[in-house]
Parts: C-alpha cells; sequence; structure tokens
C-alpha cells in the first residue's frame, strides 16, 4: 500500500514537471522563477567585445572595423564592414538597441567569425555586410544614472533596456538626439547606401500563438502607410527568407508581432527616412529585467543564439545569391499574430 502511493506521487510528480516541456519544447528552456540560474557573467561583456572585434579585424583581410562614435559615458560604438564591391546590395544588422537584449549580440559574435572561416567562403563577393553589434554598450553594461537594484539576474553586473540617460533608443529614431542613436543615423545610414536592415531584440518569454503555443520569437515589416510599397515588399521578403531558414528548425517557433505605425522605431522611421527593407525580429526572453517574467532562464541561449546566427547567415546567403527575389511573402498573410499574457515592453 505505502509503494503504491509513493509511486503515484511520483508519477503525479512526473507529470507536473513535464507539462511545460509538452506545451512547447520548441527553444523552450526554463523561465526565470527565481530558481534558474540567470549570471550575466557568462555574456560578451563590452570590453571583451570591443577586443573581439580588434581580433576578428586583424585576422579577417575582408572584415574592417570602424568607430561611428561614442556612447553617452564614453564607450565608443563600433561598425563591422565587409564591403568588397559597392555594387553589391548591403544588409546592415543592428544589435541590443536595448541593452539587456544581449543574446543577439552573442550570435553576432558567431556569425562575424563564421565569415572567417571556410563555412561562408565566397558569401562576401556578392553582398555587403554592415553589423552594429551593441549599440547600446551602457544600458548593457549597467553603467547608468539609474538604479537598476530591482533587476532579477546574478552576475557581476545588471543589464538594462535604456541608456546611461534613461532613453530608450529605438524611441529616438526621428529626433535623434541620443548620441547612440546620431551614431547610428549620422555615420551609418546617412553614409552607406543600405537595401536591407534587421533590426534585432528580445520580448518577454512569455508571448504565444495558436492559444498557447510559445514563440521562439516574432517578426514585423515596417507598418507605417508612409513606407514606399517597393520597400515593404522587400521587408516582407527579407521575413520570408528569415521564416523559412528558422521555422522549419525544431526549436523555431514564429509569430507576427504586433508592431504599430509609430516611426521613431527603426522599423518604420528607417524604412520610411532611406527607403530601407526593413525587418524586426524579436527572440524570445531577456538578459536581465526587473520583471520576473521578461527573463528567460540561460539553459535557452543556445537556441536563441543559434536563431540569431540561422537568421544572420540566411539572409546574407539569399541576398547574394539573389534568391531573395523570388521569394513568396504569401506566408505573412496567415502567419497568426502573437499575443502577451503580460505587459508589453517590446521593440
Ligand atoms: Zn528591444
Amino acid at each position: 500500500m505505502k509503494k503504491t502511493m509513493i509511486s503515484l506521487v511520483a508519477a503525479g510528480a512526473l507529470v507536473l514537471s513535464a507539462a511545460p516541456l509538452q506545451a512547447g519544447a520548441v527553444g523552450n528552456g526554463p523561465n526565470y522563477g527565481g530558481n534558474e540560474t540567470i549570471n550575466t557573467s557568462i555574456l560578451h561583456t563590452y570590453s571583451e567585445l570591443a577586443s573581439f572585434l580588434q581580433t576578428q579585424e586583424a585576422k579577417q583581410k575582408d572584415m574592417e572595423l570602424e568607430v561611428i562614435g561614442q556612447s553617452v559615458k564614453g564607450r565608443d560604438l563600433y561598425l563591422v564592414k565587409y564591403m568588397k564591391n559597392p555594387e553589391n546590395p548591403t544588409i546592415l544588422f543592428l544589435t541590443q538597441q536595448h541593452g539587456n537584449e544581449q543574446l543577439t549580440t552573442e550570435g553576432a559574435i558567431e556569425f562575424i567569425k563564421h565569415l572567417g572561416t571556410g563555412k561562408m567562403k565566397g558569401v562576401t563577393d556578392n553582398v555587403n555586410i554592415l553589423i552594429v553589434p551593441m549599440l547600446n554598450p551602457d544600458g548593457a553594461m549597467g553603467d547608468v544614472d539609474f538604479s537598476l537594484d530591482d533587476y532579477v539576474a546574478s552576475g557581476d553586473r545588471h543589464l538594462t533596456r535604456y541608456n546611461a540617460l534613461g532613453v530608450d533608443l529605438n524611441r529616438d529614431h526621428v529626433t535623434k538626439i541620443q548620441p547612440e542613436t546620431q551614431a547610428l543615423h549620422f555615420n551609418v545610414m546617412q553614409k552607406y547606401d543600405i537595401d536591407y536592415m534587421i533590426d534585432l531584440h528580445h520580448q518577454g518569454a512569455d508571448r504565444v500563438i495558436n492559444g498557447d503555443e510559445l514563440v521562439s520569437g516574432s517578426i514585423l515589416y515596417p507598418t507605417t502607410p508612409n513606407v514606399d510599397p517597393e520597400v515593404l515588399e522587400g521587408s516582407k521578403k527579407l521575413g520570408a527568407v528569415v521564416y523559412d531558414a528558422i521555422n522549419p528548425k525544431g526549436w523555431g517557433t514564429l509569430g507576427k508581432y504586433p508592431g504599430g505605425s509609430a516611426e521613431t522605431i527603426s522599423r518604420n522611421g528607417i524604412a520610411v527616412e532611406y527607403g530601407i527593407s526593413t525587418l524586426l525580429f524579436e527572440m524570445r526572453g531577456m538578459s536581465d529585467h526587473a520583471y520576473e517574467d521578461y527573463v528567460l532562464g540561460q539553459k535557452s541561449n543556445g537556441y536563441l543564439i543559434k536563431q540569431t546566427i540561422t537568421t544572420l547567415e540566411s539572409t546574407v546567403k539569399a541576398i547574394g545569391d539573389g534568391s531573395i527575389d523570388s521569394k513568396d511573402t504569401s506566408f505573412w498573410d496567415t502567419l497568426p499574430e502573437q499575443t502577451s499574457r503580460q505587459s508589453e515592453e517590446d521593440e
């Protein structure tokens, strides 16, 4: 009798612990519930990123590193360039406008590594690649003029969405007041002939489609009425490349991001101001936050970094070989729009 009770209890415990995994095993990993490890010291610091970029520039003959400006606290902001032929189409990847959304930068680091190896051989012959990694290094390093005491991650630093002055850089693309936004616009957007841009972010960990299926990310094209139809079509094709690369993966479940029309946001503003086809990609879960339900346990890091690498590699290949031009964009009509269980502080 006693034995039976124990096995019943054990069976019950198994069912309980298995349930969250079954809900959406793809790229799932644990949420932060106060028990899982969230340690920011496993992420690249700004200095580690800077020395990585300098080392790669010395190693890779096709790569050039440019300083495009400084953050509020004086950190150099970097642009990584692979520009063999000005006639080639050009794509820009932007990461970490929001300092607490770091796995996109971790993915960009791996992508830059791959560009220096045989794995990506020949790709830069036909496409120019620009990368601005960690546009908000002060926020990423928690070197800001406001308190982060209530942030949940452990480790030697906190990471925050805002820049050192508490400004959301992704609301500054019209007025361009912050030095980080100015560096991006004056020394990248206005200086290079860019055709495509992917702006990489992280959103809350609990976003779902189809009722209760957790997404590994969500995507969206420009949704301002002022966008040129051809630019919009290019954005939708860019999204199609990403969707076809990610969604068939076991860990990939993409939704449509429910975005508005504000042009203060790069996805809209940059599409309208420069005629660049833009795509927003919001990955699941943040590296640190004051809200526990925004932060994702670090067991998911591998999937999310892989999601970034896949996104970057698939788009440069599709632009380089021209296959992006014949992409079918009809999936957008049926892509389920994600919903939020909690508040929305995304994009
Ligand atoms: Zn963001």
